[in-house]
């Protein structure tokens, strides 16, 4: 039980914390709670929660590299030579030869000029957004980008116009009303990360071209997963000159902590003097930076990992498909199974959890109210047996539910 609340001078900004009762409130009606499960152990595509074994249905580690002998044997190295961490920002005492190293890599890897290293993809997007825009510019969002798109669209100081998801006409129309004549940026998930779907970036790049708009491409999960090297959405469209800002996560393929911005040399030496996330944050832990170092190179040395992957994926999909679940859109590892009410969603996900499968439910307001879902997505280390342990539960349950017939 907490404190309760004193009946005089207690400031009014609290009164909603001691009135925020609705996890409680779930509980006590007997709907599952599915949040902060403690993970006491991981082996890869298996997780230990509450004592039980869970095959783990869930994860953006799509390469299956956080437990790759060279990433766990360069993370151990970086933090004996260099210490736990920076202890402060790029700017000033933050920067280590591994951050320069790891710059190079992505840069090369993605296929842009330069590229800038932040301490989270979340502040990358923050950071990029913030930085570039100016009072009176407008930024254009697609209404299901990421929420750190979102935020760093609140945090600029320009317009913010948001167009129907992946729906370039909409965004035409929205850029031919604007009568700004100011500078116009819009941006966009590369895969959508609660549908698994594809961007439609020739479009948007048309589009964004003829009103001389910018064109930023969030490729958070799409790298490692997505193009020729896993090199994302924009080279899987051959259209990495043309995306004029790349940015990304280490927490997915790169089985780390981190985040990227990639463009020109002009762009990113402007942010690395005017993004506040990487100013005024301390930069990214040498184990942590040498781990994603040495992910990107497993990534490149072992496209067989891809290639599993995406097997996993189309024996998923098709397996849910096959058995009547509706998984929208997906081009991607990304599987969702649209439950629909929030409820049943629930429900079904605690029922997964009980039979041994860790999926995600993505409830309002990640999605719209009547679209509740549980994510799944696959790694490149499920073995055939693990995916069709999953199909199995899946249907089982789906079937007592009603979700499918
Ligand atoms: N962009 C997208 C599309 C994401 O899904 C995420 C993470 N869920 C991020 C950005 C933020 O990445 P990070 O976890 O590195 O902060």
């Amino acid at each position: 039980m907490s404190k309760p609340k004193p009946a005089t001078g207690f400031p009014a900004i609290f009164n909603k914390c001691y009135n925020y009762t609705r996890p409680q409130d779930v509980k006590k009606a007997g709907i599952p709670y599915p949040y902060f499960r403690t993970i006491s152990d991981s082996e890869d595509t298996v997780v230990t929660i509450e004592g039980k074994q869970r095959i783990m249905l869930g994860s953006n580690n799509y390469l299956g590299l956080t437990h790759h002998p060279k990433v766990l044997e360069a993370g151990a190295d970086a933090l004996r030579r260099y210490g736990s961490g920076c202890t402060g920002s790029r700017l000033l005492n933050g920067t280590l030869d591994l951050h320069c190293r790891l710059e190079e890599a992505i840069a090369e890897h993605i296929g842009k000029e330069k590229a800038i290293v932040f301490s989270t993809g979340y502040m990358a997007n923050l950071g990029v957004i913030s930085a570039l825009m100016s009072r009176r510019d407008t930024v254009y969002l697609d209404k299901l980008d990421h929420a750190s798109i979102i935020d760093g669209a609140s945090m600029a100081v320009s317009e913010t116009v948001r167009f129907n998801h992946n729906d370039p006409e909409d965004l035409d129309r929205r850029l031919q009303a604007s009568n700004s004549t100011h500078g116009s940026m819009v941006v966009v998930d590369g895969v959508y990360s609660m549908e698994g779907s594809l961007a439609n970036l020739p479009e948007f790049l048309r589009v964004s071209r003829k009103h001389g708009a910018a064109l930023i491409v969030d490729d958070a999960h799409a790298v490692g997963v997505m193009g020729p090297n896993g090199d994302g959405s924009a080279a899987h469209w051959n259209l990495t000159d043309e995306v004029d800002v790349i940015t990304g996560t280490f927490s997915k393929s790169l089985a780390s902590i981190g985040g990227f911005v990639a463009a020109s040399a002009p762009v990113i030496q402007y942010l690395k003097h005017h993004s506040r996330p990487l100013i005024f944050s301390a930069s990214l832990p040498p184990a942590s930076t040498a781990g994603t170092l040495a992910a990107l190179e497993v990534l490149r040395a072992e496209p067989e990992r891809r290639t599993r992957l995406w097997e996993n994926a189309r024996r998923l999909m098709e397996g849910f498909r096959t058995l009547g679940f509706d998984i929208g859109p997906t081009e991607s590892p990304i599987v969702p199974i649209l439950v629909g009410p929030f409820n049943e969603t629930m429900i079904f996900w605690q029922k997964l959890f009980d039979a041994g499968v860790f999926t995600n439910p993505v409830v309002p307001p990640a999605v719209p109210g009547h679209a509740c879902r549980l994510r799944t997505s696959t790694m490149a280390t499920h073995t055939p047996e693990q995916i069709d342990f999953c199909l199995d539960a899946c249907e089982r349950i789906g079937r007592e539910l009603g979700v499918i017939g």
